[in-house]
Formats: structure tokens, C-alpha cells, sequence
């Protein structure tokens, strides 16, 4: 008997899709740690580098297990296809350079996470392909960028760490009628909060890195579209630049994967609670977290996302004098440049992620020295508010300690 992956809810095809088993029955998913392929006889090797025969050939073309995380990521997203890639920046870098070539035009939303913004605002004008940067969030903007042919629209939503949200259909249709596909980093969300396919994007990138693994443990990246985009554009670059994701790695993510449904909700039910309890906290100037009444796009997220996701951002009184004050209190939550993870993690993006893009930059996007993001782990949340209210009471001693609960 085959199961069919398609008649499958999102949880049960994290834990049985793209599951290839071989003769010895294993339960878990095997691990293919080889490089290569060997076969019966010469006629084998030259049938299959013909294309008559399908025969793995090298792991930098395919692997067993990558295809196993592919058809599994493929499914989940509701795509026709998937690769992947070492990190997340790989899989960005790929899907952008098959695609494009000298004297293309990019548009693309400001909010990027920093070494996007790098790969099109540094290494794509050294190929002549010409970026054009809008607020994401303002449609008149994008509507004025896509008024002339383009190639390529990128975009995150929600972004890093504003939680900015894109218009995704109204984009995506001004970009197809500019003749530009659209590529989402659909990284913040998750497959399981936003299918952007759905919503008219052509193209979905991810960091596995962060909730597919998240655990914190491998880098990985994933690039999901249509077959023939990704036979006829992706597929010849990765296997000629070597982008490949190893075989371990991939076996890892297989293996995040069978929980990040249970970890991604677990997670954002304690992101919606932490940013309405941050909301009451003195201390604290403003909250922002997609889903809440004082999002200015709260009906856009309610109407592209199923819940709010695992990041709440929020600005402290005090500059960044106050948000290190407040960060180096906790006892709990760790000071980290990562998301993602099962650990409640800490980033004073003004002075990591987002320091090298100069402090205009940051101004247009709302970062300022007090805005700290706050990636939402497994732990309690009560615990996690514990450390909240123990951290932001250290900022504001003339107020007495308030009870978490
Ligand atoms: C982390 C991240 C990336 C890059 O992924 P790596 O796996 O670190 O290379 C790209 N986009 C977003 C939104 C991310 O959070």
C-alpha cells in the first residue's frame, strides 16, 4: 500500500513525507553519507549520463536524503519542486543568480535580512543588474518601482526584525505585469503560517537554519517554485557551482522537521501571549507583533498568516543604554544573533544584525537603540515573562516587581 502525500494535513506530511525507505525497512529516515554513486557496468555510467537511466551520480547533483528533505519541504509548501542548499544565504544567492543576468533590474523591499540587502545592493551591480529599494509596506511605492519592466522582486514578510508586512498578491500581480518573478524569504513565517505560492509568489527561500532545524544546531537553505523553473533555471547553477547542502545536515533538518509543526505553534502561542504581557510593561514604549490590534498591517497578517509567528520585537525606554541594561538582566533568555530556536534567544539589532547598514538606514526602517527582537523558544512562557519583568524592573526601579502571572 502507497500513502498519498497530498491527501496528508501539514503535520503528518512534516513526519512521513518524502520518506524513501530502502530494502531493509529502516523507520527513520537513512542517512546517505557518500559522495558519490557506483555502477553495474560502464553502460550503467553512460546510460545514466545520457539521461536514459535515473541513477544518483554525485551528491553535489543529488543525494538520497537531500531528496528525501526536498520532496518532504516540496509538500509542505505546497510547491512542485524544492532544492537545497548549505545555509539559507546559499539558497538566496542561488535562486537570484540563475535567474538574473546583466542589465536586469531588481526591485525589492528595503526590510531585508543584512546579507540580502549585501547580495543586492553590493554584488549584483558588480554583474550590472540595478537594485531599486521601496518600504515594503507601501504599495503606491511598489506600484511606482514595477511601473517599468522588471526581473526580479524580493521580499521578506514578515521582516527582520521590524515584522513589517508585504501586500503579497497585490505585489505579485504589479510585479508579473512588469514581466518580474517574485521570490519570497519566507523565513520569519514558516511554511506552516504563510504559503507565499499561494498568494501569487513564484519563487520561496528559506534558512532552514532557523525553525526547520530549531534546535540550533546545522545551517541549511531551501528554494521552492515550479518544476520547470527549477529544472530549466536552478538546477544547472547548483549543480555547477556546488551550493549542496550535506547529506548530515539534511538528515538533521529531516528530523527537525517531523516537530516543527507542535514547536512552531507551541512557540507562537507564547509569541502572541509575551507581546500582549510586554504591551502592559513599563519600561516598554511599543510592541510589535503581527497579529496584535496596534500592528498598523494587523489585517493584512491576519488575512496572509495563520498566526502571528515566533519573533515579538519591542522598544525600551533609554536607548540602547536601556535595551543592554534590560538584555544583560536576563537570567533566562540568551543574547544571541540567531531566531529560531527552541531557546528564547535576545538581539539588539541596532548594534548586530543591522549595524553595518548605517543608522539612515536604520531610521527608514524603524530600528532605533532601544528596539530589541525577541525569538520565542519552547520554554514556559511564564518563565520566559519571569525573566521579562525581572529584566525591564532592573530598568525602571521606581516601579515595584510585578507578579508574571
Ligand atoms: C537567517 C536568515 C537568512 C540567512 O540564512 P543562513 O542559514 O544564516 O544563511 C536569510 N533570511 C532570513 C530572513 C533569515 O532570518
Amino acid at each position: 500500500m502507497t500513502l498519498d502525500p497530498s491527501r496528508l494535513r501539514p503535520a503528518t506530511r512534516l513526519v512521513h513525507g518524502g520518506v524513501q525507505r530502502t530494502h531493509h525497512g529502516e523507520t527513520a529516515e537513512a542517512l546517505f553519507l557518500t559522495s558519490g554513486y557506483v555502477y553495474d557496468d560502464a553502460e550503467q555510467a553512460e546510460a545514466t549520463f545520457s539521461g536514459k537511466v535515473e541513477h544518483y551520480q554525485y551528491s553535489r547533483f543529488a543525494n538520497p536524503t537531500l531528496s528525501m528533505l526536498e520532496q518532504r519541504l516540496a509538500l509542505i509548501e505546497g510547491a512542485e519542486d524544492c532544492r537545497t542548499a548549505a545555509t539559507g544565504m546559499a539558497a538566496v544567492n542561488a535562486a537570484l543568480l540563475s535567474h538574473l543576468q546583466t542589465g536586469d533590474r531588481v526591485v525589492a523591499a528595503r526590510a531585508l535580512f543584512g546579507s540580502c540587502h549585501w547580495i543586492v545592493s553590493t554584488l549584483l551591480p558588480k554583474f550590472g543588474i540595478q537594485t531599486e529599494f521601496v518600504d515594503g509596506g507601501d504599495l503606491a511605492q511598489w506600484k511606482a518601482a514595477l511601473s517599468r519592466p522588471a526581473n526580479l522582486v524580493l521580499l521578506e514578510s514578515p521582516s527582520n526584525p521590524m515584522l513589517d508586512m508585504v501586500d503579497l498578491p497585490a505585489v505579485a500581480e504589479m510585479a508579473h505585469a512588469a514581466g518580474a518573478i517574485v521570490v519570497v524569504d519566507n523565513v520569519f513565517a514558516t511554511p506552516l503560517l504563510q504559503q507565499p505560492l499561494k498568494l501569487g509568489a513564484d519563487v520561496v527561500v528559506y534558512s532552514c537554519t532557523k525553525h526547520m532545524d530549531g534546535q540550533g544546531r546545522v545551517l541549511g537553505g531551501a528554494i521552492l517554485g515550479s518544476k520547470k523553473w527549477i529544472n530549466d533555471v536552478l538546477q544547472p547553477f547548483i549543480r555547477n557551482t556546488g551550493p549542496a547542502l550535506s547529506p548530515f545536515n539534511a538528515w538533521v533538518l529531516l528530523k527537525g522537521l517531523e516537530t516543527m509543526a507542535l514547536r512552531v505553534d507551541a512557540a507562537s502561542r507564547s509569541a502572541a501571549s509575551i507581546a500582549d504581557f510586554l504591551a502592559e510593561q513599563p519600561g516598554v514604549i511599543r510592541v510589535w507583533y503581527p497579529t496584535r490590534a496596534d500592528h498598523p498591517q494587523q489585517a493584512l497578517a491576519l488575512k496572509q498568516m495563520t498566526a502571528g509567528g515566533t519573533v515579538v520585537t519591542f522598544e525600551v525606554a533609554g536607548g540602547k543604554d536601556g535595551a543592554f541594561e534590560v538584555m544583560n538582566s536576563f537570567e533566562l533568555i540568551l543574547v544571541s544573533n540567531n531566531l529560531g530556536d527552541s531557546k528564547s534567544l535576545a538581539t539588539h539589532p541596532a548594534t548586530t544584525t543591522h549595524m553595518r547598514i548605517g543608522e539612515q538606514e536604520r531610521a527608514r526602517l524603524g530600528i532605533t537603540d532601544g528596539v530589541i527582537r525577541l525569538s520565542i523558544g519552547l520554554e514556559d512562557p511564564d518563565d520566559i515573562k519571569d525573566d521579562l519583568c525581572r529584566a525591564l524592573d532592573r530598568l525602571n526601579t521606581a516601579k515595584p516587581v510585578l507578579a508574571a502571572n
